[in-house]
């Protein structure tokens, strides 16, 4: 097939602003941009049109079908087709969408967890246009990106609160800005979210129940080579993933998606996709689409692609890196060090607000990222580790202290750091600093926040940083309002916010265990690694407050979050207990029943020839192989209890207590044995493909 022109391909499938600039009547046109840039009201007439144009474009485009685009909090997008037709008088049909379908949906809500917010009685919900972000066409279907409430109000999606914590985030950067006499229409927050992932073949993933099930593998054993070699990342890539990548690309440009590198990553089959930053919704939108399409394209070349945080023990799993910054109207970056003193201490000023409101809400930032999934990669050397903390590198560290004590700052002109905004020196942009051992990185212009698990929406670490940023702001603007001398409040205010701070500063190596210690029993940060220890803190009363007063969350809201999270974490891990059960017993024990059959026969039958064979390997493989049966027996037993178990607890916190406790622990003491069995037992007798398979057979 002939490629396509590039710019001509791009957001071909998106109803953009170029679209709409060349399809809307003028005044529709700047209504509505007045809507996505301002906030303003939307007008129902102005909806008309825009259904209208939207309809008759997506008709051009082949499309039958709309759908209102959502994201219920199953942390997949849900969507529910209806035709464009309407009967007409002749027997006919015509095409037709009107303003109010555009604008408002009514998918029943019943059957998407709502935590308690949605009485049975009240099964509807409705979903609203987010007019910031672009309709596209998707298989034949016209989707309209909206919001998804239930009738009383409350947010039953991830967006919603999305969007409420960069309003928050616009308000409170706005008032700041005023001070420094900018007066910019709007702060937008950017994202550029890195996904990683794996791709396998669909024969071998097909054929093994786990994968299927769950999405990692719950058994094997090591292959003889994994990643120790480093000659997967950044390698060459093979022409079967090259092919995938190529198509995926395409797929991704027509939906205006901005993919923009591609490389092979560390493990073997594991690679990563980086988009150019956007705005934070339409960057978390985009990113939801960029999992659905590289699924279906992995499909079609005959792979399937993994999202799963950690697919296979042993190797390194996959992350999402959040790139996060703020951005004023008129696209200057507040986290890029400016050219001149005043431009600095605006952004220190910003800078130490990231700072404060990472070490005030550690807590959001690392149960934003809990999932079952995300569990195993944290704190696993692979991965940072539970603990947040924030890198800087050398050369801001360095002015910081400088601003904390006082002191001349060393670097390239020697001048003390007072922060009278016209004496502070220049400094260079310090990217240099590569530390991947940092969940929270300053990448020389913007944050890059590494917890993220790969199968994770990025609307709930955004949602918490956003509204923690928004804090710290509004705690300054209060402050810096009623100074009489705002250059000295300034400097004092930003010396004094290092000062409370610097525990959650740390340049080092975040793998280290003495770093955990550190952290921990010295500088008190703190150290939640798992789902179960770290949701439950969403419920904390100054988590809630913040959330609350910022109008990100209703208290509702926020217990019922919490509540969905920890049943979504415990409803995984039954399943994939249970996927081992049936595993173990009705593949792996009759497997192994098979070689431990064919040894004895095999050891019987020799001796009846020979008495003076010894039948050394018959007799000793087949030994520790009943050994092993029955330690598989004795865990499997012991694992269906603690699955049988957990229906005997009320508090779903309990339940989770007990999943990390109890049955967690015992899935792993009885992989342990069924992985020891898979070395002993030949290949044609063991059930599933084994990891060399999964892992080395895509070229
Ligand atoms: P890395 O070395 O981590 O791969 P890159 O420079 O390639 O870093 O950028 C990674 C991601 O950061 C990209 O998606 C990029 O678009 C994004 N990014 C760059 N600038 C910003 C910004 N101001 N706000 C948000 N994301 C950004
Ligand atoms: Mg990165």
């Amino acid at each position: 097939m002939a490629k396509q022109n590039v710019p001509e391909l791009f957001g071909s499938n998106v109803f953009d602003d170029r679209v709409m600039k060349s399809r809307l009547k003028a005044e529709v046109y700047e209504s509505l941009r007045k809507t996505i840039d301002e906030n303003a009201k939307l007008d129902v007439t102005v909806a008309q049109a825009v259904a209208a144009e939207m309809r008759d474009w997506a008709v051009e485009k082949g499309a039958t079908h709309f759908t209102h685009w959502f994201q219920p909090l199953t942390g997949v997008t849900a969507e529910k087709h209806d035709s464009f037709i309407t009967p007409s008088p002749d027997g006919g049909v015509i095409m037709e969408f009107s303003g109010k379908e555009l604008i408002k949906g009514e998918p029943d809500a019943s059957s998407f967890p709502s935590g308690g917010i949605r009485a049975t009685f009240e099964a509807r919900g409705y979903t609203a246009w987010d007019p910031t972000s672009y309709a596209f066409i998707k298989d034949h279907t016209l989707c309209i990106p909206t919001a998804f409430c239930s009738y009383s109000g409350e947010a039953l999606d991830k967006k919603t609160p999305l969007l409420r914590s960069m309003q928050a985030l616009d308000k409170q950067a706005k008032r700041i800005l005023h001070l420094f006499g900018n007066d910019a229409k709007f702060v937008r927050t950017s994202v550029g979210p890195e996904q990683e992932y794996f791709l396998i073949d669909k024969e071998m993933f097909d054929q093994r129940p786990d994968l299927v099930y769950t999405g990692r593998t719950l058994f094997g054993a090591l292959p003889p080579k994994g990643q120790e070699l480093d000659d997967h990342y950044f390698g060459v890539i093979k022409p079967r993933v090259s092919a995938f990548m190529e198509d995926l690309n395409e797929e991704l440009w027509k939906l205006g998606i901005l993919a923009k590198t591609e490389h092979n990553e560390v493990a073997p089959a594991q690679h990563e996709l980086a988009p150019i930053f956007s705005t934070t919704n339409v960057a978390t939108d985009n990113n939801q689409l960029t999992m659905e399409i590289m699924q279906k394209v992995a499909r079609k070349h005959g792979l399937v692609c993994l999202l799963h945080e950690k697919p296979f023990a042993g190797v390194n799993g996959s992350g999402k890196h959040n790139n996060w910054s703020m951005a004023t109207d008129s696209g200057s970056n507040l986290l890029s060090p400016g050219d001149t003193p005043y431009e600095n201490a605006q952004f220190l000023l910003f800078l130490v607000a990231v700072i404060q409101a990472v070490d005030d809400y550690q807590d959001l930032l690392r149960l934003s990222v809990a999932t079952a999934g995300n569990d195993h990669r944290l704190g696993a050397n692979e991965a940072p580790p539970a603990i947040i903390s924030v890198f800087l590198g050398d050369e801001l560290s360095g002015i910081l202290d400088a601003i904390k004590n006082d002191a001349p700052y060393a670097g390239a002109e020697k001048v003390t750091m007072k922060l009278g905004v016209d004496s502070l020196p220049r400094f260079s942009r310090d990217t240099t600093d590569r530390n991947r051992t940092s969940p929270f990185a300053f990448t020389g212009n913007k944050f890059e926040f590494r917890s993220l698990g790969s199968a994770n929406s990025i609307a709930c670490c955004n949602i918490m940083l956003n509204a923690a940023v928004a804090e710290s702001l509004k705690q300054f603007a209060d402050r810096l309002e009623k100074a009489s001398d705002f250059e000295t409040e300034l400097h004092a205010l930003i010396k004094e916010t290092i000062t409370k701070h610097e525990r959650i500063l740390f340049n080092g190596n975040g793998y280290g265990d003495e770093w955990i210690k550190e952290a921990v029993e010295v500088r008190g940060l703190s150290n939640l690694k798992t789902t179960a220890d770290a949701m439950p803190h969403l419920l904390d009363e100054k988590n809630k407050k913040m959330l609350m007063e910022h109008k990100v969350f209703t208290e509702t809201e926020i217990t019922s979050r919490c509540e969905i999270m920890l049943e979504n974490y415990c409803k995984t891990v039954n399943i994939e207990g249970h996927t081992m059960v049936e595993m173990v017993r009705k593949n792996y024990l009759p497997a192994i029943e098979g070689y431990l059959y064919s040894l004895a026969q095999t050891t019987s039958l020799m001796k009846s020839v020979s008495t003076k064979v010894k039948c050394n390997y018959e007799i000793s493989t087949m030994e520790r192989l009943s050994e092993l049966t029955d330690e598989i027996l004795v865990s499997v037993e012991a694992l269906e209890k603690a699955l049988a178990d957990l229906s005997g607890y009320d508090e779903i916190i309990k339940t989770s207590e007990a999943i990390r406790d109890d049955v967690l622990p015992k899935m792993e003491t009885l992989r342990g044995y069924v992985d020891e069995a898979e070395m002993l037992t030949s290949e044609s007798d063991w059930p599933f493909p084994s990891y060399g398979k999964l892992l080395f057979s895509v070229y």
